[in-house]
């Protein structure tokens, strides 16, 4: 058993009016604990609409979402559902509760009633997590973008989640801030092997996850590695660019260069030097 299991799901806004809007189709897919799957797609693809999914807060009108064997059609069931997967949306601002950074993390582990000493210790722990620890006195006003959204998944950390789900949520930060969120999120997914799912539409992003889901039109359209970065024409009709770097190595391959497989920076720069 997958730790995610996701089965021929469909969901369709409005679906009783005549203009519905089918926003996920007939999509399948199996997550494992510990993996790290990037979920990307163009605006209006259905990311958010699966997110919403995979935590019960929209339930399938056709298929069935499992987590750990759960099902999310099972009212029952979701409080648990909801301990084991915890999603960090866009905007932090909408997120943050409380007045001092360190009560806005506590919420999530107040609200599962544990005691006063566990909370504390979970607090710590989820700060220290997303390098925050020195802020938790401060005021959550105060903080730059990046630092409030290390902030908002700290408090989705101290329910101590086995999936993180990040629907976009460094997309309003400058690069900076999502270099710091990102970094925090591949680190917790090494060192804690907690199981992530990042929704993304910044395909650099995608590059160092385990596996790539991409959606088109609320339909899977690739599962699989990064090679899919090679095949520049595809991304682009599913309205996805590619990382520069890695276009200006497809182009000089293209135009018959003997350029290698390259996926960093760095490795675009050594081949470049080697062929000079
Ligand atoms: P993404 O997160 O990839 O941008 P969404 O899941 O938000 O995609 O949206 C998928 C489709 O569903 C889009 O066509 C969008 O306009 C539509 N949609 C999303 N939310 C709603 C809603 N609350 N009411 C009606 N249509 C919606
Ligand atoms: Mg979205």
């Amino acid at each position: 058993m997958s730790l995610i299991e996701v089965k021929n799901v469909k969901y369709a806004y409005s679906y009783n009016s005549e203009d519905a809007i089918i926003a996920v189709n007939d999509v399948s897919f199996n997550i494992e604990e510990g993996e790290f799957v990037a979920l990307v797609g163009h605006n209006g693809s259905g990311k958010s609409t699966l997110a919403k999914m995979l935590n019960g807060l929209i339930i399938p009108l056709v298929g069935d979402v499992l987590i750990d064997g759960m099902n999310t059609r099972d009212d029952a069931l979701l409080y648990d559902i909801r301990r084991q997967i915890g999603v960090v949306f866009q905007n932090p601002d909408n997120q943050m509760v409380a007045t001092i950074i360190e009560d806005d993390v506590a919420f999530g582990p107040e609200n599962l009633g544990l005691e006063p000493k566990e909370i504390r210790q979970r607090v710590d722990w989820a700060l220290e997590a997303v390098g925050m620890s020195e802020h938790k006195k401060g005021m959550p006003f105060r903080l730059s973008g990046g630092q409030k959204q290390r902030i908002a998944i700290a408090g989705v950390l101290a329910i101590k989640p086995r999936v993180l789900v990040l629907d976009e949520s460094t997309s309003m930060l400058d690069p900076k801030g999502r270099a710091e969120v990102l970094n925090v999120i591949k680190r917790l997914n090494k060192e804690q092997n907690i199981t992530v799912v990042l929704i993304t539409h910044y395909m650099d992003e995608a590059l160092d996850a385990d596996r790539i889901i991409i959606l088109n039109k609320g339909k899977i359209a690739h599962m699989g590695g990064r090679e899919i970065f090679l095949e520049e024409e595809r991304l682009r009709s599913y309205g996805l660019n590619v990382p520069t770097h890695i276009h200006i190595a497809n182009s000089l391959r293209k135009n018959g260069m003997d350029i290698g497989q390259i996926w960093t920076e760095r490795e675009l720069e050594d081949e470049i030097c080697r062929l000079l």
